[in-house]
């Protein structure tokens, strides 16, 4: 099933409809017109020759009628007829008797068409014949006006068996020189002698010619096979006869579907039929109807592999760039198409590259601006727990990690410490050695708390000089030892500035989580209380709550 969604067979089915299409009108149209001419072109031959045949006829007719008509006026027919008359009475005959069949003989044996000829006396008794005598012949009475020049046909066209022909007989009257009909001369003449100027009128128009007497028996044909005659049947004579001069179809003589028309000769009881065999006719029509339809089928199929490689050219690409955009659509952009056509998909595809060139620099420009920004966002999160001076984390921070870790010991029960740190004489430092030493010391001591601790404890600055150091998960009398560490650490190190000694101590106040501390800040509480009462106990110690 062909689907009329595809671009591909809407091409396929628009190229085959507009080639069968007009192809198909252009060629009907053709076919119906060569038909209507080839008719007329036939009607036009088979007229002309049923024409020209009857016309022969004719002549034929006239010539014999002429050769008669001669023969009755020589003076051995008037002669041997007025003899024939007086020597009724008298018994003297035998000389004229003897001479007008002798005569008619010879005059027989000349003139080829006439078969026999016989002289008639006023009251239809043979008087003398060329050959054996025929039957007797009833004479027209009174004679046609038309009968001494044109004769009189006294027995229709018929096969004759005596003969073994076709014949016709004809009368004229013989005429004494006064004008009396003295008798008659009938001569019976062989109508196949016509035959030969039929077959030259059938070789100028194409064509058979069939002479029919008026029963519709076939007398004479220029066809070859003689033998295969059958009658016309009574509906064709009919029909032939009404329709003089038109062309109808019927089934000729030797069985075959032809196209035929009848004319009837005035001076003769004959039908003239011509025909032609209509699949003769039509062969060439039909020929070229079969090399048209041949035709139509190759270049149907041509226009129909063409229109599908068209398509395919125009849907293969498309397809390419479709399955293209899928990937890119699902984030493929390494994707480049190859551009091998100079036309408007080649010209799509190269669009289609730069757009996704485009869209992969835009999309490598935005990884690198997320990443700076990632770095960004981390370097902000770092500033905002971190104290800019000290590096440590800042109250901020410190907060959230206190939190957590009451949290966690709630959870687990084990305390954690805080270790509360405050310079001591510190304001007395600033005095005396500047601000700037001040923040030099701040920096100094705060590397030696971040170096003192472990991984896991947490060191803060608490503000101004104090510091908060908290020990997850530490017992208080390691929290104390830690501490001590750190004190010693502290003072033990060098402050130098500006060439000059700076010392250093730090009071600490130790102090851990209890089970019913509330918030963390109990817990600094007791660690602040501690560091004060190290500061209150001289300074540079630690002080623990137990
Ligand atoms: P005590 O031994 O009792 O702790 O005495 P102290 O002088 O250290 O304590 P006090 O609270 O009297 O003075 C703290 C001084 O620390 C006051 C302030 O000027 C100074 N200070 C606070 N923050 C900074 C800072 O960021 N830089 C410097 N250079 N000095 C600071
Ligand atoms: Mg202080
Ligand atoms: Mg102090």
């Amino acid at each position: 099933m062909i689907s009329i969604n595809s671009i591909k067979n809407k091409i396929l089915i628009f190229a085959i409809l507009a080639t069968v299409i007009p192809s198909t009108g252009l060629g009907l149209l053709s076919f119906w017109q060569n038909e209507t001419l080839l008719a007329d072109n036939v009607t036009h031959q088979l007229r002309t020759l049923a024409v020209d045949a009857s016309r022969e006829l004719e002549y034929w007719l006239e010539a014999r009628t002429v050769e008669v008509r001669t023969l009755s006026t020589s003076n051995t027919v008037i002669n041997g007829l007025s003899h024939q008359s007086e020597s009724s009475s008298s018994n003297n005959s035998s000389q004229t008797s003897q001479a007008l069949p002798h005569y008619l003989r010879l005059v027989q044996e000349k003139l080829s068409p006439l078969l026999q000829l016989a002289v008639l006396n006023p009251n239809g008794k043979i008087v003398a014949s060329s050959g054996t005598l025929p039957a007797p012949v009833i004479l027209p009475n009174p004679w046609p006006q038309t009968a001494a020049t044109d004769g009189v046909i006294i027995d229709t066209p018929h096969w004759n068996q005596d003969h073994n022909t076709t014949t016709l007989t004809l009368a004229v009257p013989v005429l004494s020189l006064d004008n009396e009909i003295l008798g008659a001369l009938i001569a019976v003449v062989d109508l196949d002698t016509i035959l030969p100027s039929l077959k030259y009128a059938a070789k100028l128009s194409p064509g058979h010619i069939l002479l029919l007497d008026l029963a519709g028996n076939p007398l004479l044909s220029t066809h070859n096979q003689e033998t295969q005659f059958k009658p016309v049947a009574r509906q064709v004579l009919q029909r032939l006869r009404t329709e003089e001069g038109k062309p109808i179809t019927f089934d000729g003589h030797l069985q075959n579907t032809v196209l035929g028309l009848a004319v009837i000769p005035q001076t003769l009881p004959i039908m003239v039929v011509v025909e032609r065999d209509r699949a003769e006719i039509y062969e060439a029509w039909s020929s070229f109807r079969n090399l048209f339809l041949t035709l139509m089928g190759v270049l149907t199929l041509l226009v129909g592999a063409v229109a599908w490689r068209m398509g395919r050219s125009i849907v293969t690409p498309l397809e390419q760039l479709t399955g293209a955009a899928d990937r890119i659509a699902a984030g493929d952009l390494t994707l480049q198409l190859p551009v091998a056509r100079r036309d408007e998909l080649g010209h799509l595809t190269q669009v289609f590259n730069q757009m996704t060139g485009n869209l992969r620099s835009s999309h490598q420009e935005f990884k690198a601006a997320s990443l700076t920004l990632q770095k960004q966002n981390k370097l902000l999160e770092t500033l905002s727990i971190t104290d800019s001076l000290t590096g440590l984390y800042n109250r901020k921070k410190l907060d959230d990690i206190l939190s957590d870790q009451l949290a966690r010991f709630k959870r687990n029960q084990r305390p954690f410490t805080v270790l509360m740190l405050d310079i001591d004489h510190f304001k007395a430092l600033n005095d005396n050695y500047g601000h700037l030493a001040g923040d030099l010391v701040l920096e100094s001591v705060a590397r030696t708390l971040s170096n003192s601790i472990r991984n896991i404890d947490f060191a803060a600055r608490y503000g101004g000089e104090e510091f908060v150091i908290v020990l997850p998960e530490t017992a208080l009398s390691a929290a104390r030892d830690m501490a001590e560490r750190i004190l010693i650490q502290v003072r033990d190190a060098s402050y130098q500035f500006n060439d000059q000694l700076i010392a250093v101590t730090l009071s600490i106040g130790v102090a851990n989580s209890h089970v019913g501390d509330e918030s963390a800040d109990a817990v600094l509480a007791r660690a602040d209380r501690m560091l004060y009462e190290a500061k209150r106990a001289g300074r540079n110690r630690v002080h623990c709550t137990d």
